[in-house]
């Protein structure tokens, strides 16, 4: 029995939709959107379950995650139900939805916890950071106020927390998505190819590119390094390199401090590709380019901006540590440089970066279900 949910339509609201109850269900969305086909249909859909109330309907869904958010839904709406910025607020819904503490469902819904919470870990994690300097003056000044131990476990539950939070919400996804499998669609299908296919689109974005692919569409003049897909690849492989380059650093230690190191050389090109896509994009969401980019929520900003600080201070240190200039002003970007990534890592399963692991766990299975069509 399908389960109706009356207060969706003012729940969504919270989470960024605008008035998608004035679809008149025409669709020119989903004809318009280069993502859709016979078997993957939305966003036109969605409004439905949404107007309806069918919460499971939009949770055990993988189309919602095939949607890259490009906008051209919007533009085209003859009714201004935002399409686009709907099932943006969806996917927000649905990371709320699969996590269990509760924490994304405030942070997404209201602007003053999603500060309050942001600065508490933020001052955590700069305490938990001391702990593992604890010989330094400012920690023993901090130990008299608070007890190391205090701090130092508070900061491994925080983190223990975030990432059983995200191994729970992608364990309650896949047992949502796979439920609306058929059987059939699940048994018959290639694991091995359908995780290629994952791959080279996360390699390619060739789907993303579909999108803004239209012959009036303000993208088709710009450079494809301008262009959204490229800019999303940027700062996806970006983060990733520099994850990767981090962890490599922190094995090898000493041969971190050497630029010419491989490790050192990868955090570097990751670094350059992170900076150039988190400040296109927030170029394009200050000038608002299209519709796409024309309502940033607060998350979404602190997210880019996050992720811009980090790239930036990264290369300060990368420099600093080169020339082995040892001023306070590097100690100062070192702090800054660290809370903020550690933050990113910690905010993971509450925000909108749990979209990396949610994203590429739809399209496997969008794949397994593809598969059974050929
Ligand atoms: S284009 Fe607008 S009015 Fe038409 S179905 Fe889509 S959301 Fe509804
Ligand atoms: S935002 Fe783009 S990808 Fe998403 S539904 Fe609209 S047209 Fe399709």
């Amino acid at each position: 029995m399908a389960i109706i949910d009356p207060g969706f339509k003012s729940e969504i609201k919270k989470y960024g939709a605008k008035d998608f109850t004035a679809c008149y269900n025409c669709g020119n969305c989903t004809a318009v959107c280069g993502l859709t086909d016979k078997e993957v249909n939305f966003p036109r859909i969605f409004i439905r379950h949404g107007i309806l109330g069918q919460t499971e309907e939009i949770l055990r869904s993988k189309e919602l995650w095939l949607c890259y958010a490009c906008g051209d839904c919007s533009e085209t709406c003859p009714r201004q139900a935002g399409p686009g910025d709907y099932m943006a607020a969806m996917r927000r819904y649905a990371i709320a939805s699969y996590e269990p503490t509760g924490i994304t469902k405030l942070m997404f819904k209201s602007n003053p916890v999603f500060i309050v919470l942001t600065l508490f870990f933020a001052l955590l994690l700069g305490f938990f950071l001391f702990t593992l300097k604890p010989d330094y003056e400012v920690s023993r000044w901090l130990f008299n106020i608070l007890p190391y131990a205090v701090i130092h476990n508070m900061g491994l539950v925080i983190f223990s927390l975030t990432g059983l939070s995200i191994m729970w919400g992608v364990t309650v996804m896949a047992l949502k998505l796979t439920k609306s499998m058929k059987e059939q669609e699940k048994s018959k299908s290639n694991w091995v190819s359908s995780l290629m296919m994952v791959g080279k689109e996360l390699a390619t974005m060739n789907r993303y590119k579909t999108c803004d692919a239209e012959e009036d569409s303000f993208w088709k003049e710009q450079p494809w390094y301008q262009q959204p897909w490229f800019v999303h690849w940027s700062i996806m492989w970006g983060f990733i390199g520099l994850l990767v380059a981090t962890v490599l650093d922190f094995m090898l230690k000493d041969p971190a401090t050497n630029i010419w190191w491989p490790s050192r050389i990868l955090g570097t090109i990751a670094g350059i590709f992170l900076v150039f896509g988190t400040s296109l994009a927030i170029n394009y969401r200050f000038k608002k380019v299209t519709k796409a980019y024309s309502q940033t929520r607060l998350a979404d900003w602190v997210f880019l901006w996050f992720l811009w600080i980090a790239g930036i201070t990264g290369f300060w240190l990368e420099v600093s540590v080169a020339f082995q200039a040892n001023l306070l002003i590097n100690h100062v970007i070192f702090l800054i440089h660290t809370i903020i990534s550690m933050e990113l890592v910690l905010l993971f399963a509450f925000s909108k970066f749990a979209h990396a692991i949610y994203r590429p766990l739809a399209l496997f299975l969008h794949f397994q279900k593809s598969q059974n069509k050929n």
